[in-house]
């Protein structure tokens, strides 16, 4: 068309549809999923927008919030149609084509080491999928604000946008009509893409209609030579019971054949999974809405999940899930990063997902979803962020997410090796299939935990429970506090701990050699992190943390001690003197050795000695 406009897509968008085109990736299902979701993304935002003005739904059949997929075996399209909000001819630049989202070069590099374009959509790039199965697009569009558009691509680094004056006005919304490659055939089988729907659309709020073709019986008058033949086989087939009923001979003579006719049919239920009864939701299915609402598409299974119905003051509904994986820039924009990945709901209808204000930073790692009753509904995202409920609602998320996460050690085999805990803990079957993960979440998430006890007073001791570390009596296994205290020897009163860059380091310590035979437990800290940790974890169970490398290492009483201390005197007075007093604070006679003649140890609110290596590292 000569009105339209042409513009070129921006350098990494081109980049990333060239890379998609040619794709040998093989599961190219993955576009209906992208398209439906973006579909249901954009009915959410009308929805939302109506709160506050009714009038903004319009009427007839705009105020129907569906999609309807389309399928013309003819011309070989295939169309996905939403009555959403639509896109206005900026949007319609800036959203497909102009303005690269951040993941856009990060998928990109993916793609090339990967080549797995599953996780498209978590990139935010998902819409260019369509050119796995097609070579020409048309995203035709009509936003209240905006006259209807057309916007088109063949991928070849351009695209066009022009005001649609031939096809039939979409009222609101969006539809996007897939010109399919040759050999994307099998995407005009009506069976095939129901199938598709219920595999990966399981868990759309929206209804999903097909415009579905239906074999119907109708019955026509019948040709005079060809209804002989059938008076012949009805007759033999009724010879037997002879009834002589007239009146079926005197009926008009008329015949069935079979006609196609067309009619929408309902793909998806409805019923948001987090209404049900959590008895009578299966794994599989929790499963499954992870994977859609996550938009991780991995095939790996969350590590716990919670779903529950908070009661009370404030009345919520609510989906938490610890997802297999942390991503891999879970910890990179943690201080800058201050996003949440609950979606909020307020009764069925959703509101956002970018709201900060319903978990604590160290728990973004978490996805799911909250809904709830008593939100209002008719204000703001401003006022809704602001509202005293969400308080409420923080602190109960918090604790059911620290049960969740606390229930993967509790079901894990291998966190029972401590033969007076957990001796009655029913060894079912699925205990198997438990078995090893939490260190598997501790691997993935471990510095969340961390991170939550440096953050999180109120739960520090909630979360201390579930840390874990190695140390001089576990074996090259984690284990916990609390399977540490159970080691202790009697008449210990400290927790022992050393920090250092790693394990191998800690071990040769001359700080461990007098522990190690007196056989006391010390716990290696090996982590960055774990210097920060044990500045704010100052016990633990009435149990005092003791940094061995610090000053005040006490392992009970020695007799010797005082004597010592008096028959050295000189020494420890002259090698004060000697040395300059910004090197060292002070000479001691020491408990804590068994070959080494001599160690510096760091006093007691001073910096250890692994603290002054991350700090030079960092200001390096
Ligand atoms: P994402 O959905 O993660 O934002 P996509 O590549 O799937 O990324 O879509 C890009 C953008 O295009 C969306 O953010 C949205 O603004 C716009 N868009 C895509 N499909 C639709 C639609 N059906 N209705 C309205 N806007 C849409
Ligand atoms: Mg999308």
């Amino acid at each position: 068309r000569n009105t339209a406009e042409k513009f070129e897509f921006q350098a990494e968008v081109s980049r990333l549809m060239d890379i998609i085109i040619n794709s040998l990736y093989s599961n190219k299902d993955i576009f209906l999923r992208e398209l439906i979701s973006n579909a249901s993304d954009a009915l959410d935002k009308i929805r939302f927008l109506s709160l506050t003005d009714k009038e903004i739904l319009g009427e007839g059949d705009n105020t129907k919030l569906e999609i309807q997929i389309k399928l013309d075996k003819e011309k070989r399209i295939l169309s996905i149609r939403d009555r959403g909000i639509g896109m206005t001819k900026e949007d319609l630049i800036k959203n497909l084509g102009t303005i690269a989202k951040s993941g856009t070069s990060a998928f990109v590099e993916k793609m090339q080491t990967s080549g797995d374009l599953n996780l498209i959509g978590q990139f935010g790039v998902g819409f260019y999928s369509v050119y796995l199965v097609a070579d020409y697009v048309e995203v035709i569009s009509k936003h209240n604000e905006d006259k209807q558009y057309v916007w088109e691509s063949k991928a070849d680094g351009a695209f066009a946008i022009s005001e649609d004056t031939w096809n039939e006005p979409l009222g609101r919304g969006t539809e996007i009509r897939l010109h399919l490659r040759d050999e994307a055939g099998e995407y005009l089988e009506e069976s095939k893409l129901k199938e598709l729907v219920k595999r990966y659309s399981e868990f759309i709020n929206f209804p999903i209609y097909i415009w579905a073709s239906k074999e119907v019986d109708v019955e026509v008058p019948a040709d005079e030579d060809e209804s002989s033949e059938e008076e012949e086989s009805s007759e033999s087939s009724s010879s037997e019971e002879e009834t002589g009923d007239e009146d079926e001979e005197k009926k008009p003579k008329t015949k069935t054949i079979k006609e196609t006719t067309y009619e929408w049919e309902l793909l998806n239920d409805v019923k948001a999974i987090w209404l049900r009864n959590p008895k009578e939701v299966t794994d599989e299915e929790y499963t499954k809405f992870y994977h859609s609402l996550a938009k991780d598409f991995s095939d790996e299974k969350p590590f716990s999940w919670s779903h529950f119905t908070a009661e009370g003051d404030v009345e919520f509904k609510a989906v938490l899930f610890v997802p297999p994986k942390a991503p891999q820039d879970l910890y990179e924009s943690y201080y800058n990063a201050n996003k949440s990945n609950l979606k909020l709901y307020v009764r069925r209808v959703f509101i956002s997902d970018e709201f900060d204000e319903l978990l604590p930073k160290y728990l973004n790692f978490l996805k799911g979803l909250v809904d709830s009753d008593t939100l209002p509904l008719n204000v703001s995202r401003e006022m809704l962020q602001q509202h005293s409920s969400l308080k409420t609602i923080k602190k109960k998320l918090i604790r059911k997410a620290l049960d969740m996460i606390r229930r993967i050690a509790d079901e894990d085999p291998d966190e029972f090796n401590d033969k007076d805990k957990k001796a009655d803990v029913d060894k079912s079957t699925d205990n198997d299939e438990k078995r090893g993960q939490f260190a598997k979440f501790w691997n993935e998430f471990g510095k969340s935990i961390k991170l939550g006890i440096i953050e999180d007073a109120t739960n520090r001791n909630r979360l201390a429970k579930l840390l874990r570390f190695e140390s001089t009596k576990s074996d090259g296994k984690l284990t916990s506090l609390d399977q540490y205290i159970s080691r202790m020897k009697s008449g210990q009163k400290d927790i022992f701990y050393l920090t250092g860059t790693n394990k191998e380091q800690l071990e040769k310590s001359p700080f461990l050699e007098r522990l190690k035979k007196k056989n006391y437990e010390v716990i290696f800290f090996t982590d960055p992190v774990d210097e920060y940790l044990m500045q704010y974890l100052m016990d633990y169970e009435d149990k005092k943390f003791q940094n061995v490398s610090k000053e005040g290492l006490k392992l009970g009483k020695d007799s010797k001690d005082k004597e010592l201390k008096e028959s050295f005197k000189e020494l420890t007075k002259w090698w004060k003197s000697s040395l300059a007093s910004e090197n060292v604070d002070d000479v001691k006679i020491s408990n804590r050795l068994d070959n080494t003649p001599c160690v510096v140890v760091t006093s007691k609110y001073g910096w250890s000695a692994n603290m002054e290596r991350i700090m030079q590292s960092q200001t390096l």
